[in-house]
């Protein structure tokens, strides 16, 4: 109930005894406790409400107890709870059926994980049994989560107190025309230079040495960052010259985010081993996996694939994530997807790059977007310096709790106020949204010195 004190009193103390968080220094954190979800929103115990333009850890893509996806869980729940994975099971039959029909021409199969950073570490072994190499490349500014294997192939500062865990893998640098790592002036040079940088990389590390190279398809926490033209086309013809798997992370955008099922489909290539977690039934229920193409799935046709999990398929999340797909169909969410982010993100985006001088950029794909702040356009100096925490970060906690104020919770990374609200939002709260996030940018404009 809003305004019971007590019960918020008891979560709280509760939370602050007895919960260790993730990424935190525990004795300086203070998280909200939440009352209720619903849709796109969240209240906390008094009643505040927030309108959810992160999707919780944009994983929320149907919202709130969606009555689709709570009616699959239950009943799913009152007919067969949990079966172990060595045994077949409906639901995680048709999960993989499904999955594989919306994939890459040849995909042959899934492996489901328990989540993102494990569906990498099983898309890695799967890399290095099947070609008998162990190294793998990665990208700088790149998540891929938490685990040993998948936070040593995160290219930015979660991995650094984490270093290295797998000794066989290395980062190179992937486009990001607003800061180019290569000088370039266009989109089209961003993608040849990336490439080229890529390819020597490839030579001077031993192609014979690399099982796979493995990006988000479109980076995601750190930065939306939409590969430019031709770029992943021309990763891909890289990895066939040099006989090296090209392994696409979807964990974030996969299912929807960028208006696409998977978000390669829009880039117009064929990846070897595709993950996924998130999207798959909104976190509904722990759930993650890694398409797998023929070619691989054979490599373990008469020889024992050495791994597994108690979990691998859950009949819960199975079952969450068929109704997922038929959710898709019935509420036409791609073509929302698609019709919102280029009808009333995009060019609302357009009009604060023109309104607010703090906003240096803005890009991205679907409902998924960046607003990259700077306090000098010409420089592009950031609004805060890359990983500041404490009193350097303090112009961006400004805009932060801006939006919390006024009733958004945005997905708030590095310099950027980043858009990635539940893919079920009505146009009339995306606008409310945006309104809002068009309000928090006059505090950022007020720390603007160019
Ligand atoms: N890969 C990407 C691209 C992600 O964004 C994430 C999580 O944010 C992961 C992997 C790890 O997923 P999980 O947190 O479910 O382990």
């Amino acid at each position: 109930e809003f305004g019971d004190t007590a019960a918020q009193r008891e979560v709280r103390e509760n939370d602050r005894q007895y919960v260790f968080h993730s990424w935190s220094a525990q004795g300086q954190i203070n998280p909200l406790p939440i009352a209720k979800g619903e849709g796109v929103r969240m209240w906390d115990y008094d009643g505040n409400e927030y309108l959810d333009f992160s999707s919780q850890l944009v994983n929320l893509n149907l919202g709130h107890q969606h009555p689709g996806l709570v009616k699959a869980i239950q009943e799913q729940a009152g007919r067969l709870a949990t079966i172990q994975p060595a045994l077949a099971n409906d639901v995680r039959g048709e999960l993989a059926k499904r999955i594989v029909e919306h994939s890459f021409e040849g995909a042959r199969s899934v492996f489901f994980t328990n989540g993102g950073a494990d569906a990498i570490e099983y898309a890695v072994r799967l890399a290095r049994q099947s070609t008998g190499k162990r190294k793998i490349l990665t990208r700088y500014r790149s998540y891929h989560g938490s685990t040993g294997t998948a936070i040593t192939m995160t290219g930015e500062p979660r991995r650094w107190a984490n270093d290295v865990i797998d000794g066989e893998v290395c980062h190179f640098f992937g486009p990001y025309a607003y800061r180019s790592a290569f000088w370039a002036e266009t989109p089209e040079q961003e993608t040849e230079r990336a490439l080229k940088h890529l390819e020597e990389q490839i030579i001077l590390e031993g192609a014979s040495t690399i099982a796979a190279v493995v990006l988000e398809s479109v980076t995601g926490t750190n930065g939306v960052l939409v590969p430019p033209p031709g770029y992943l086309a021309g990763v891909r013809d890289i990895c066939d010259r040099h006989g090296i798997l090209m392994i696409c992370d979807e964990v974030m955008v996969g299912f929807g985010r960028t208006g696409e099922w998977f978000a390669y489909q829009g880039f117009d290539v064929t990846p070897d081993l595709v993950t996924f977690a998130k999207g798959v039934n909104s976190g509904y229920v722990p759930l993650g996996g890694v398409v797998i193409s023929e070619k691989i799935h054979n490599a373990f046709e008469d020889r024992s694939f050495p791994g597994g999990l108690t979990y691998s398929g859950h009949p819960l999340a199975c079952a969450a994530g068929v109704a997922t797909f038929d959710i898709f169909e019935e509420e036409g969410i791609i073509e929302r997807v698609r019709d919102l982010g280029s009808r009333v993100v995009e060019p609302r985006l357009k009009e604060f790059l023109e309104k607010h001088p703090s906003v240096g950029e803005y890009r991205g794909k679907g409902l998924f977007w960046a607003l990259e702040l700077v306090t000098d356009r010409e420089t592009r100096e950031p609004l805060v310096p890359f990983n500041a925490s404490g009193e350097a970060a303090a112009p961006f906690n400004a805009v932060v709790a801006a939006c919390k104020q006024a009733g958004l919770w945005p997905f708030a990374a590095g310099n950027r106020l980043q858009i990635a609200p539940p893919l079920i939002i009505s146009e009339e709260d995306l606008i409310k949204g945006l309104d809002i996030i068009d309000e928090a940018l006059t505090v950022a404009d007020s720390y603007y010195t160019g």
